[in-house]
């Protein structure tokens, strides 16, 4: 669909973050609603150009992991992304109703590498921003991304973006100074993080007092395990094991995790209940 300002009614504010904040908007003439995050910009005339140039690689995009784009318009001094409304995210599934079951671990990690697979190896987009508030889910089951990048260029030319997001999903790569470029590893890294903080509820290095703390622990400690007590498969701890490899040359990327992964490939072969699951909790 095509609109412009004067098409689009604001309804609630879903939430905000880091780069932004999200809001239920409807299209007033075919009565649709979309997600539309707003976020404050002031780039010059040429990197208008350019991030407006990335935007429309999102509008091609098409996988059914990643929630599906509609397009983007600058009104004053904020950039407005439109996107498919998804019903929740990960992040807030965990706060309200604890830890998910593995089953729904596994369909979320299938999901994601799958997302992040194809962004990667269609678009070369690296998503930067892996982290259960960044997945989201819907009545009908289904798990789709979103936030991959926004091009990296608009987020640095975002007026109001307010230092980076929660330093306990960045791989211990990305905090050596030395390192200018990163690459999805770094985001095979996160998901191992955030596949911890979806089965136990609770992110690794939440007992540090400080991001200094957390940046030394990620760099100098052991990659976090999930604690023994967890009753979780061989597979999975596998899983997480290699998602979280501290050297970054010897972790797998998508595409090696997706075929050879015991762990995806067993819950590949059945079918989850992902929607079931999601209505029992609204019960
Ligand atoms: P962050 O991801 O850092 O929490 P965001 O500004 O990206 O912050 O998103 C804020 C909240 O809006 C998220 O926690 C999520 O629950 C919600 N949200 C974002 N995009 C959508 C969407 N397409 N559909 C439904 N909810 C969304
Ligand atoms: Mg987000």
């Amino acid at each position: 669909i095509s609109f412009s300002e004067d098409d689009i009614e604001l309804q609630d504010e879903i939430g905000g973050g880091v780069s932004g904040t999200v809001y239920i908007v409807e299209h007033r003439t075919s009565k649709l609603k979309m997600a539309a995050k707003k976020m404050r910009w002031k780039p010059h005339q040429e990197e208008q150009k350019r991030i407006l140039m990335d935007l429309e690689i999102m509008s091609i995009q098409k996988s059914p992991f990643i929630v599906f784009y509609y397009g983007s318009l600058v009104v004053n001094d904020n950039v407005w992304l439109y996107m498919e409304l998804m019903d929740t995210c990960l992040d807030k599934v965990l706060k309200r109703h604890g830890p998910l079951p593995e089953q729904i671990v596994a369909n979320v990690v299938i999901a994601t590498l799958n997302a992040l697979h194809y962004l990667k190896s269609v678009h070369d987009i690296i998503h930067r921003d892996v982290k259960p508030s960044n997945i989201l889910i819907n009545k009908k089951g289904n798990i789709k991304i979103c936030d991959f990048g926004i091009s990296k260029q608009l987020v640095e030319s975002c007026v109001e973006t307010r230092g980076a997001g929660p330093i306990a999903y960045i791989s211990p790569e990305r905090l050596d100074i030395d390192m200018k470029e990163y690459d999805v590893r770094a985001d095979v890294w996160s998901l191992g993080i955030s596949v911890i903080e979806l089965l136990t509820g609770k992110l690794p290095y939440s007992h540090c007092k400080s991001d200094i703390e957390v940046m030394t622990r990620i760099v100098q400690e052991p990659p976090p395990r999930l604690p023994e007590i967890l009753s979780v498969s061989q597979e999975c701890k596998r899983f997480i094991e290699l998602c979280l490899t501290k050297d970054y040359t010897k972790r797998p990327k998508y595409q090696v995790l997706l075929e050879t992964s015991e762990f995806v490939k067993r819950y590949m072969a059945v079918q989850v209940p992902v929607a079931e699951w999601f209505a029992s909790l609204t019960k």
